[in-house]
């Protein structure tokens, strides 16, 4: 049997396995710690510990989560895409965003996975278009972040924002990602405030719902694309099951819960969601709705042939919903050159 990762355990019980070992109780907090707070990743470096104890360590409890086989670094160096092999010889991905503005903190954002690949189908998505493999743990959640956090402290930065908008569904893996926001938000240890948290989901709205009454701070987005039944279930299968006056429904409720702002995302096709057309029909549906329209230009896949909108069109979709009082902004493109945009990631040998 394998050793249970260290990113697996939440404090009590980890305080409680250190416990059981025969150590003193104030060693589970000072591990803890060395884990979240120092960001420490393999026994070794608990300088502050025992010898016998860090050897304990390695024997009980893995810390090797995830190993780094590939970094793809886009052409202006903003964009930093990572490959990592999970214990099982599965693949996963994520995304390190640097933008920078004078004047303002510089912003780092992690954008992490939760599955490794995704059973939603969005035709015009890279992950979706590799179907579904498994689940990821809490663990697995949490060690990308930790992994991210770690690399920016080395290179003297701060990690300051975190999207779940990496491979897979959140919400088709809601206990496990939910946990590990609660564990990085925990004030015991990461302490990552959670409106610095944005999860993304295609729109599965019992679980919208429940992340509605758990009053969570962390911000939602809300993968829209198409404002009409027919077109979103054409490229959301899920639309099916979920169709958009639901949607739109649970979304409110979403708001009157919490009086936190939704973000919509739309990638824009060319010629089939970027008419102004579609974005009155958009502005209808969201009336009155607390909430901000996130365009982006289609990111190119192999299974696609949806080309996306040019800047012209882009720009009057914006100024449509604009005028129809539905604040938007169009994203640019971010790592396009490494296939590390939305949609784009996959891995093709998993
Ligand atoms: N499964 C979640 C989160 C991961 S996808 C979701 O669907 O919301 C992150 C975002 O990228 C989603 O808004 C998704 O719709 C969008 N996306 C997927 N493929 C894309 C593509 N080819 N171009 C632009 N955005 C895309
Ligand atoms: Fe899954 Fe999101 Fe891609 Fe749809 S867009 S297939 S839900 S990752």
């Amino acid at each position: 049997m394998t050793n249970p990762l260290i990113y697996d355990f939440n404090f009590p019980e980890f305080a409680a396995r250190v416990k059981s070992w025969g150590e003193p109780s104030y060693r589970g907090k000072q591990i803890w710690e060395g884990i979240y707070k120092n960001l420490w990743l393999a026994p070794d470096e608990f300088s502050n510990l025992p010898k016998a104890l860090r050897e304990k360590m390695g024997e009980l409890l893995t810390f090797e989560v995830l190993k780094p086989t590939d970094f793809r670094e886009s052409k202006d160096g903003e964009t930093v895409k990572t490959l990592f092999e999970l214990n099982d010889g599965k693949k996963i991905e994520t995304v390190l965003m640097k933008y920078d503005t004078v004047g303002r903190t510089p912003r780092r954002t992690a954008c992490i996975s939760t599955q490794v690949g995704c059973g939603m189908g969005c035709t015009f998505c890279a992950t979706g278009q590799m179907g579904f493999k498994r689940q990821l743990s809490s663990g697995e959640i949490v060690a990308q972040v930790i992994y991210h956090a770690r690399k920016l402290q080395d290179q003297g930065e701060k990690l300051t924002n975190v999207v779940v908008m990496g491979m897979g569904e959140p919400f088709h893996n809601y206990d496990a990602t939910m946990t590990a926001i609660d564990r990085l938000n925990s004030l015991d240890g990461f302490a990552f405030g959670a409106r610095r948290f944005t999860v993304s989901t295609v729109g599965l709205i019992p679980l919208i719902k429940r992340f509605a009454e758990e009053k969570r701070q962390v911000n939602l987005a809300i993968s829209l694309h198409a404002a009409e039944d027919e077109l979103r279930s054409s490229m959301l299968p899920i639309n099916e099951k979920y169709p958009i006056s639901e949607l739109m429904e649970v979304c409110r409720y979403y708001v009157e819960q919490t009086h936190r702002r939704i973000t919509f995302e739309w990638a824009l096709i060319d010629g089939i969601n970027d008419t102004p057309e579609q974005a009155h029909i958009l502005a209808r549906r969201v009336k009155g709705l607390l909430c901000h329209v996130n365009a982006i230009p289609l990111n190119p896949t192999r299974g696609f042939k949806g080309r996306s909108t040019g800047n012209d069109r882009a720009r009057i979709f914006k100024e449509t919903l604009e005028q129809a009082g539905v604040s938007c902004t169009i994203r640019m493109h971010r790592g396009i050159d490494i296939q590390a945009g939305c949609g784009q990631l996959a891995v093709k040998d998993n």
